[in-house]
């Protein structure tokens, strides 16, 4: 039996003195031995923690006894340990960063909820446009079949992007997903304000898609990227079909590391067959980066590292 709890949520709600509310809730946290990360806005909380169960357990009371968080949702995977390094509580302005001239309250404004098994079916429409709302790296390991991946480096460039491929959109169903959630609630809510009016987000995102009965995860290939030690989750129970690409040479990969130049630190996708071949490197200038993690990490003698360059340079 496992040991942990990994959890997943937000809560869209109006917090004051947010400095305040990081200090307690940091402690609060830290007494229960949980790690993480947890941001707080104005707007609400988002976070992701792991700990012991029961540990977990009080922490996910606490919250749905304070009536700010009134109706909060967890999302919980059980673990063998931590996910998590350190305890952080942060200040940001926006739990999303849409950077919306006028920005969208979800309380106010959202796309309709649409539960996983519904989903399942309305994606496999004709007439429907699904679109994933996470980051390139994300969606380079695992998406639903057929999804739109807007052509953006970061979420906060989608509204542009929408507004530039309106025709494809004009006149569709559109369904939006992402990890847990929280991005869809703004940008479904932004879908709506631009006059689209048949709207529908993932309700729980992919999390929870993968573990609903009925839906049992179909349709979705590779894994689901998470933003904790596990990088990554299966989601499809019925079939694994392999997205992710290697950087390096193209083939089937769903090896995640970071560039080993700390200046880049781009994720990619790789073999460690490849890894080793370019130190790490995910461009040849990172390979030769005088400061390269991986010649570090792994005690590399100088002669060693002038081989593998000329290699690669040959
Ligand atoms: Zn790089």
């Amino acid at each position: 039996m496992s040991t942990h709890y990994v959890i997943l949520y937000y809560h869209y709600t109006k917090l004051e003195d947010l400095e305040g509310f990081r200090d307690e809730h940091l402690q609060a946290c830290l007494h229960k031995n949980l790690l993480g990360r947890i941001y707080v806005a104005h707007e609400g909380i988002n976070g992701t923690l792991s700990g012991l169960k029961e540990d977990v357990t009080d922490y996910m009371e606490e919250l749905k006894n304070d009536s700010r968080f009134h109706g909060i949702v967890f999302k919980i995977d059980e673990a063998d340990g931590h996910a998590f390094k350190k305890m952080h509580v942060r200040v940001k302005k926006e739990l999303v960063n849409l950077s919306l001239e006028d920005d969208i309250n979800p309380k106010e404004i959202t796309g309709k909820y649409v539960e996983p098994q519904d989903f399942f079916t309305q994606m496999q429409d004709s007439n429907t446009i699904v679109i994933d709302a996470r980051n390139d790296y994300e969606h380079a390991i695992g998406h639903f079949r057929g999804a739109i991946k807007p052509d953006i480096r970061n979420f906060r460039d989608l509204p542009n992007w929408i507004r530039a491929n309106k025709k494809q959109l004009e006149g569709k169903k559109i369904l939006t997903y992402c990890t847990g959630g929280i991005r869809c609630e703004k940008l479904s809510g932004w879908l709506k304000r631009e006059g689209f009016d048949d709207v529908g987000q993932l309700k729980g995102g992919i999390v929870t898609y993968g573990k609903d009965a009925v839906a049992q995860g179909q349709l979705w290939d590779g894994q689901c990227y998470v933003f904790d030690q596990r990088l990554k989750v299966p989601i499809n129970r019925v079939e694994h079909i392999i997205v992710g690409r290697d950087h390096f040479d193209g083939t089937p990969c769903e090896r995640q590391l970071n560039c080993a130049n700390p200046e880049c630190n781009k994720q990619i996708l790789a073999s460690i067959e490849n890894e080793d071949k370019h130190l790490g490197g995910c461009t040849l200038a990172c390979s030769l980066h005088p400061r390269n993690r991986y010649v570090i990490q792994h005690e590399l003698s100088p002669e060693e590292v002038k081989r593998r360059l000329q290699l690669l340079q040959s």
